[in-house]
């Protein structure tokens, strides 16, 4: 679908180059090629409010037009302009167009412990698929995001590593997912209505490597209605592979979210393995830059850790990591452990539960933090991190209309 922008708001729009641009320090890890795609058609939350206003204008609106939208949008989660009673309904279509473009479409649902998890396969404008997950538990309702199409880091347990990377997503195509959760919770999809609480960008792709784009977001999830979705900046955790040039612009952007970073391995050998990336950043620069997150933010940081049998899930893997996490001080880690999902053809497969329990053991009796990562929908490819743009054709599908 062509943009019916004009150019001086498409400038707005992400330009598929990494943060940093021309000069940025992690430019070389990621896809050359994901730039020269097409950009998604530019939407009201990629836009600053002066363009908001600016293409208001150019349609004879006045500025006080450009809250009422994002009081729509950000509030009641609804982009059908000819339902807005408080709006001019002349060029309803043409508003509709220009700011809230459809940019992901919704292809199948699949549903999961006993309703309380959704999983939302989405086709974006130009046929690419990623997904989200929606998970409601006692206390919070999360939602899990993507912020790239596939992932260009190339861990080999992941599914989406497996994908390459095709292009980073633009912050109107990553908030899209939220709204639409937003207003599902609302309207009781999980079972009851509910309130959406929480952000985490563990779907597929690498959100620092798509900076841009996710600061945008997190921004317009965490602002107060009408700027954003009020969903507390507390509340919204970033994880990431270790980029560390991100992990260090992240701090300094003062917003207290909180970091996951996804270690797999305590010492180089076993991690240059798992995590490609560990040979550009390894482990001491990815702790070091994850203990000064914590020291700037004041906010605990979440050590992923997906546990594989036989090959990082050993006593002595469990006690170097308690070393290694010990040496910054107490308290300031939360180590989440998560029985590996295997994928396909892995060499991989999951922890036994003995191993799993002395794991968790050893940390605890280190003095570290440590809960076994929920696997909330595994049964449908669903959990967080193993979402593979693959449709079933059984179990419990629903096509969205
Ligand atoms: N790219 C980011 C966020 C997306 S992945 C990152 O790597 O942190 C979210 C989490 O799921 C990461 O910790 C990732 O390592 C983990 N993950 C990926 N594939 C997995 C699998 N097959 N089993 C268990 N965890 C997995
Ligand atoms: Fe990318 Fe994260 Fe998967 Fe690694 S684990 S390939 S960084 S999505």
């Amino acid at each position: 679908m062509p943009s019916l922008l004009s150019d001086d708001i498409s400038e707005a729009v992400e330009t598929g180059i990494t943060p940093g641009g021309t000069t940025g320090a992690f430019r070389d890890v990621l896809s050359k090629h994901h730039a020269h795609r097409r950009k998604p058609p530019v939407h009201f939350t990629d836009m600053s409010d002066g363009e908001r206003e600016e293409a208001l204008k150019e349609l004879g609106y006045p500025k006080f037009r450009a809250s009422q939208l994002a009081r729509h949008y950000f509030s009641h989660y609804t982009t059908d302009v000819a339902g807005y009673s408080d709006f001019p309904q002349d060029q309803a279509g043409t508003v509709k167009q220009r700011f809230f473009p459809d940019l992901i479409t919704p292809l199948f649902e699949q549903t999961a412990d006993n309703g309380a998890t959704i999983k939302t396969l989405w086709q974006l404008f130009d046929g690419s698929r990623i997904e989200s997950v929606l998970m409601k538990y006692p206390t919070r309702t999360t939602l899990c995001i993507s912020s790239q199409v596939g992932c260009g880091m190339g861990c080999p347990f992941c599914a989406t590593g497996q994908l390459g990377l095709t292009r980073n997503m633009s912050a109107g195509e990553i908030l899209e997912q939220v709204r639409y959760a937003a207003a599902q919770a609302r309207d009781g999809a999980l079972g009851e209505p509910a309130r959406l609480s929480n952000i985490v960008f563990m779907g597929m792709g690498e959100a620092l490597g798509n900076y841009n784009a996710m600061l945008k977001t997190i921004r317009q999830i965490s602002a107060l209605p009408p700027h954003g979705f009020g969903i507390s900046a507390r509340n919204i955790t970033v994880s990431t592979v270790g980029i560390v040039p991100g992990i260090k612009k992240l701090m300094n952007e003062h917003i207290p979210v909180r970091l996951a970073v996804s270690l797999h391995a305590p010492s180089d050998k076993l991690r240059d393995e798992l995590v490609p990336m560990n040979k550009r950043f390894n482990t001491t620069q990815v702790l070091d830059a994850a203990h000064d997150y914590y020291m700037a933010t004041k906010r605990r940081v979440s050590i992923e850790y997906a546990l594989m049998k036989g090959i990082n899930d050993q006593a002595g893997h469990a006690r170097l990591l308690a070393k290694r996490l010990n040496h910054y001080g107490d308290d300031w880690v939360h180590v989440n452990p998560i029985p590996l999902n295997p994928i396909e053809g892995s060499r991989w497969t999951a922890s036994k539960p003995e191993d799993e329990a002395r794991f968790l053991d050893i940390l605890h009796n280190a003095g570290i933090a440590a809960t076994l990562r929920d696997t909330r929908g595994s049964d449908i490819d669903g959990a967080c991190g193993q979402l593979a743009a693959r449709v079933k054709d059984s179990g419990v599908l629903r096509t969205v209309q």
